[in-house]
């Protein structure tokens, strides 16, 4: 039996990137890098105008004001996605669209408001004065060409999507997503599509599992119902093995006779590195290694499941494809009512948690027992942590809280 952030740090170690790939530009969300990004053009890839206004000759309008404005004949009109065509000399001006290119001779553009239209706009008559390069943005100034944009690693999120839409990147090199292949385990276990007999349950748990994996920014692969038995099992995982990067079991790893899983697994020649942890719930949970892939034996209870998973395995799933935030978000809570447990395990207890003053949330358990388990976790947004040590947590003591962000 080992400890919990024995158990991750185990997981963590044993995880290995995964390899890559290339997805369309808007596959690409939620995905990580897998190289660095390059821009192939300047940007701005042009002088730019950055007010609707008027290009000029900052020189011309240093003495502007609304009682003595200066007089500057119009040459032109440069709407945004045309090129300028006349060259601004002394006491002209081009009447310019925010986005449209600066023409040659102008080194200024001065805004819109602070002018008046005259002679049906043939001229025009700045009220005041500005300094000389306002309201241009410079070629290159922002990114110049083969500047690296976004790094190796970096999560696709919308603002990722549009810098790869701006470099022309349509298709993106990233990690692959990997492969989650789930099997539920237990000869009493049925499909949702079943109305279950007498001593059968629905499969829940390959469900929410795969729910939960998908979230975890893995694919899934449904690999079915498995009985108790030793022959399916080997089958099934041998399966899973071959087809997946991390096969997820639900049950059969309890000390009971019908449960097969680690043997299955060790038959298959996957190196077992921890079937006992001291954390409750879900002690009997079971991870294994063979080459790259990975083996997660969940336990059959649903919050056991929900806790392994999102605690040990989201966290795999995430660092194969070099995400940085591989681990929830942890927050300190205080607990609303009094919270017993009998000690010697570490405890992620389901909460409904809000966020409170100076960064503290306030947990309410939501209340847990045998198959009512399921229905209570639909009420859970957290994880409050209580110490293997500790009996009796008061009303109002503060605790780790993990934040199970994006159920
Ligand atoms: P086990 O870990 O196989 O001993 O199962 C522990 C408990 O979880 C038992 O009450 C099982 O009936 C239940 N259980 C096992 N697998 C599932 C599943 N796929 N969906 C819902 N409950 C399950
Ligand atoms: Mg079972």
């Amino acid at each position: 039996m080992i400890e919990m952030d024995d158990a991750i740090r185990i997981v963590l170690e044993n995880t290995q990137l995964i390899d890559t790939t290339t997805v369309d530009l808007m596959d690409a969300l939620g995905y990580t890098l897998a190289e660095d990004v390059r821009s192939d053009i300047h940007m701005p890839p042009f002088d730019k105008a950055t007010m609707d206004g008027y290009a000029l000759q900052g020189g011309d309008i240093a003495s502007a004001s609304s009682n003595t404005p200066v007089v500057l004949d119009v040459i032109e009109e440069i709407p945004a996605g045309t090129v300028p065509q006349k060259v601004v000399g002394q006491g002209q001006a081009s009447r310019i669209m925010t986005g449209a290119p600066v023409p040659d001779g102008a080194d200024t553009v001065i805004m819109v408001e602070d002018t008046e239209s005259e002679a049906n706009g043939q001229k025009v008559r700045v009220l005041d004065v500005t300094q000389v390069g306002e309201n241009i943005a410079r070629l290159g100034e922002d990114v110049m060409v083969d500047q690296v944009v976004l790094e190796k690693g970096a999560l696709v999120r919308p603002p990722e999507i549009g810098i790869l839409a701006a470099v022309g990147v349509v298709r993106v090199p990233v990690y692959r997503k990997p492969i989650v292949g789930v099997i539920a385990t237990g000869s009493e276990v049925v499909e949702p599509s079943l109305k279950p007999r007498p001593g059968q349950i629905r499969n829940s748990n390959g469900y929410s599992m795969m729910a939960q994996a998908l979230r975890a920014s893995a694919q899934i692969k449904y690999l079915g119902i498995v009985e108790d038995d030793a022959e399916s099992l080997k089958r099934v995982i041998g399966e899973g093995l071959d087809t997946c990067d991390i096969v997820m079991l639900s049950g059969g790893v309890s000390a009971g006779v019908y449960d097969l899983v680690q043997d299955a697994m060790r038959d298959l020649g996957v190196e077992v590195l921890f079937d006992r942890i001291r954390m409750k719930p879900g002690k009997p949970l079971t991870f294994g290694v063979k080459g790259k892939k990975l083996v997660f034996g969940l336990p059959g209870n649903p919050v056991s499941s929900v806790v392994g998973l999102e605690l040990l395995a989201r966290p795999a799933i995430r660092k194969m494809q070099t995400m940085t935030m591989w681990h929830h978000a942890q927050v300190k809570t205080v607990l609303k009512a009094d919270f017993r447990q009998s000690p010697g395990r570490k405890q992620f207890v389901p909460a409904h948690s809000v966020p409170g003053e100076h960064g503290v949330w306030t947990s309410d358990w939501v209340g847990h027992h045998g198959s009512a388990d399921l229905f209570a976790l639909a009420r859970a947004n957290s994880l409050f942590v209580v110490d293997a040590e500790v009996e009796h947590v008061p009303a109002g003591t503060a605790l780790d809280l993990i934040l199970l962000e994006e159920w």
